[in-house]
């Protein structure tokens, strides 16, 4: 079976994105003035980022008072609602009959960033239903880039409460540019990989969408069962010329933000960071150039404050214990 994009779909997240532009909800401002840097590391050949982000400076984690229906900050019912009237929605129906909107995030990292949420309130839940529903919005959006953020806190967790991806139009993080490490599993279909990187990263590459879920759904059980309500995974999503390529980013709950790095950053460590791009908060002058002045050898230590176990060591990822 082949799947085709849908050119109505791609041209009506562009529309959305001009639209918020149009009326307001997005500014120039919000994007122009995130700084970005590039610190390329020979070991692993990579180029990592960090932002500075300004968007983020008005982010609140928990909103004081919720619209009428809405039980969180990305329910539906949060469309229209004071101080939200801008911010417009479109409802999509996956191929497996489930219901979600899109919507532009007002903090956004990148342009383009689109939140793609469940259109029933209910808890995020990374499993093969969601691996599977990220594909297949892949199959009709191929250029866009499917993140999830985890189901646990403390482990690449963003909004719980409320199953969510985060899309972005074309985005190239620097975990999908690592080279492939050891060969875990390789057949006809899929080649499971680990990848030459600072954290634990099992990469799943084939053209039979099924197969590609399932195998994940098989290697997140695997990691989840190893360490219960400890362990779980964040995960990029791309396609190109057919070729779906998954990869998960072992999260565990106990490997988080060291106690003297706190006031570089202080919020849960999310996917586009494990990924290899990090965002920072404003902060004061002094604080900011302290950064800048440390930033590969803060970066490098966050990373390995995250990372489960050392990557580098094959015997590790026997905890996946299928292979
Ligand atoms: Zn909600």
């Amino acid at each position: 079976m082949s799947w085709k994009a849908d050119l109505q779909l791609t041209d009506q997240m562009e529309g959305l994105y001009q639209q918020a532009f149009a009326q307001g909800y997005l500014r120039p401002s919000l994007l122009e003035d995130n700084e970005v840097h590039l610190l390329y590391d020979h070991h692993y050949d990579l180029h990592f980022t960090y932002q500075i982000s300004y968007a983020r400076a008005g982010y609140q984690s928990s909103p004081s008072a919720l619209p009428a229906g809405a039980q969180c900050a990305i329910c539906r019912e949060q469309a229209g609602s004071p101080g939200k009237e801008q911010l417009q929605l479109l409802d999509l129906t996956l191929e497996d009959g489930s219901e979600h909107f899109l919507q532009l995030t007002p903090f956004p990292l990148y342009p383009r960033h689109y939140v793609l949420i469940s259109r029933e309130h209910r808890r995020m839940q990374v499993d093969r239903t969601m691996v599977a529903q990220g594909l297949q919005f892949l199959d009709r959006a191929p250029e866009y880039t499917v993140c999830s953020n985890s189901d646990l806190p403390w482990a690449g967790a963003s909004i719980l409460s409320h199953s969510h991806f985060q899309v972005f139009c074309k985005l190239n993080l620097p975990v999908m540019n690592c080279r492939r490490l050891f060969t875990l599993y390789e057949d006809a279909q899929i080649s499971i990989t680990t990848r030459h990187y600072r954290m634990p990263v099992i990469s799943l590459i084939g053209n039979d969408r099924t197969r590609v879920a399932s195998e994940a759904a098989r290697i997140i059980r695997s990691w989840k069962a190893r360490y219960p309500q400890r362990a779980t995974v964040n995960m990029v999503m791309s396609k190109s010329s057919g070729t779906y390529t998954l990869l998960l980013i072992l999260r565990h709950a106990d490997h988080r933000n060291p106690e003297h790095l706190m006031r570089f950053k202080s919020e849960g460590i999310g996917v586009i960071e494990a990924a290899g791009s990090w965002v920072f908060p404003p902060a004061s002058r002094e604080l900011l150039q302290e950064l800048h002045a440390n930033s590969r050898s803060i970066i490098k230590e966050l990373t390995a404050a995250i990372s489960p176990f050392d990557p580098a060591v094959r015997e590790h990822f026997d905890v996946l214990h299928h292979y």
